[in-house]
């Protein structure tokens, strides 16, 4: 199978590159989704309630999860695990700014967590989060500060088993390696992506796809020769087939 890939360059698809051999190669490796390297997987074991998960995602834009864990952290400690809308309210954006700065934008986040829990107080508290239907939720949510696509997704299918496909960094830069997409539209790839690992768990293969990022398919210098999809995948495929013409043709050279 061939596709065409943002650089032009052709993609060749092995048979059996499929979401379902993806993750059973990633699990028979045991690749680990550490609960403490994800923001939203030390809230819910934090917290578990649906108001602080949002305010860790919205922790985690334009940071690192280290970054972001460590600034919920300190909110959680800061209001002794008690990170609800009317404790945000209550403290106003100047006293979370101090606690959360580790997560960059400090200034900017803490309004948008005050405002964001004004809202939900008013449309009648934190149940909305986990009663509306995941389309209302959606649409209300939306129009919220500090909350995009992305933030939505990550919340619909953390708190609501939504199977939606978030994209993040590593999700991006791998959907385009595998030849999925050569978009750099959200959408698109969160589409691409949901239809690739379609049958499967999307909350899980999403956990599983960041974990391979940061572990083999970094965005610099991918660790192809040591990742265990390099059977499949089209990246290595291509890239380790022309390492290894590229030192048969040096060899014939050297002769
Ligand atoms: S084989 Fe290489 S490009 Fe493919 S997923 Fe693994 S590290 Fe990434």
């Amino acid at each position: 199978m061939k596709r065409n890939n943002k650089d032009k360059q052709d993609c060749v698809i092995p048979e059996d590159f499929t979401g379902h051999k993806v993750i059973e190669l990633l699990e028979e490796v045991g690749l680990e989704i550490r609960e403490d390297e994800f923001v939203s997987l030390v809230s819910k074991k934090l917290n578990g309630n649906p108001f602080a998960l949002l305010v860790a995602i919205i922790l985690s834009q334009n940071t690192t999860d280290k970054a972001a864990i460590y600034a919920y952290t300190r909110l959680h400690k800061l209001l002794r695990g008690n990170i609800t809308p009317d404790r945000m309210i209550e403290l106003g954006p100047e006293l979370i700014e101090l606690p959360i700065r580790p997560a960059g934008l400090s200034g900017q986040k803490s309004k948008w967590i005050v405002e964001v829990a004004k809202r939900i107080k008013e449309l009648g508290g934190e149940k909305i989060l986990v009663e509306l239907p995941p389309e209302e939720l959606r649409k209300i949510l939306k129009k919220m500060p500090g909350i995009g696509k992305k933030t939505l997704d990550v919340f619909l299918s953390q708190m609501r088993g939504e199977q939606v496909f978030a994209v993040d960094t590593h999700a991006k830069r791998i959907a385009q390696r595998w030849c999925l997409t050569n978009s750099s539209n959200y959408k698109e790839i969160s589409l691409k992506l949901t239809e690739f690992f379609q049958g499967e768990d999307l909350v899980r293969a999403h956990k599983l796809v960041i974990a391979l990022g940061r572990k083999w398919c970094t965005a610099r210098n991918p660790k192809c020769r040591e990742c265990p999809l390099r059977e499949i995948c089209p990246y290595a495929v291509r890239r380790l087939s022309s390492t290894t013409k590229r030192g048969k043709n040096t060899g014939q050279n050297k002769k």
